[in-house]
């Protein structure tokens, strides 16, 4: 269960702590894209997001979106927030999230991820030994696949809670 457990998990995005991820050494931030920095199929980024992206940039951290989404619409964003991404990404596989820590020039122990998906975002970078925080979805419009996936999610979710791991945030 510990490798489906996130470090942290939060409402949304913003309430994510810069500061005492600074204080525990985080430098280098990889980013999921759809439901976590914008909403699903969506390309407009919330003033709120944006406004948190550039508080992380002034406090020093390395950004860069890691997305299974498409590449131009990937691009799109990520030159919008003026940050590197990695696309066509097949989160929970390393290959991308290592990707990541290239494009950053970071190393694993310093990094955490942020994303809404327990199976791709948690288990993906709890599989490079990466800090883990979940955040909850910003739509509930997703890919038919990742709404299958839901379901188990809720579940492990509800256990994590039960047992005290993290705290109840929905
Ligand atoms: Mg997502």
């Amino acid at each position: 269960m510990h490798v489906l457990c996130p470090d942290e998990a939060h409402g949304r995005l913003v309430d994510i702590d810069l500061e005492r991820l600074v204080q525990k050494g985080i430098r280098a931030l990889i980013l999921d894209l759809d439901n976590t920095l914008v909403k699903w199929h969506e390309a407009e980024i919330p003033p709120e997001v944006d406004q948190w992206v550039d508080e992380a940039k002034a406090k020093g951290f390395k950004l860069c979106i890691a997305s299974n989404g498409f590449p131009e619409r990937v691009r799109t964003i990520a030159d919008r927030l003026g940050i590197p991404y990695v696309s066509g990404a097949l989160k929970p596989r390393r290959t991308p999230f290592r990707k990541a820590l290239m494009r950053m020039d970071a190393d694993s122990h310093e990094t955490a991820v942020v994303g809404d998906q327990i199976f791709t975002d948690v288990l993906g970078g709890k599989r490079l030994g990466l800090y883990t925080i979940l955040t909850r979805p910003l739509s509930r419009k997703e890919f038919p696949t990742t709404r299958i996936l839901r379901g188990l999610e809720s579940w492990v979710l509800r256990r994590l809670i039960q047992e005290g791991y993290i705290a109840d945030w929905r």
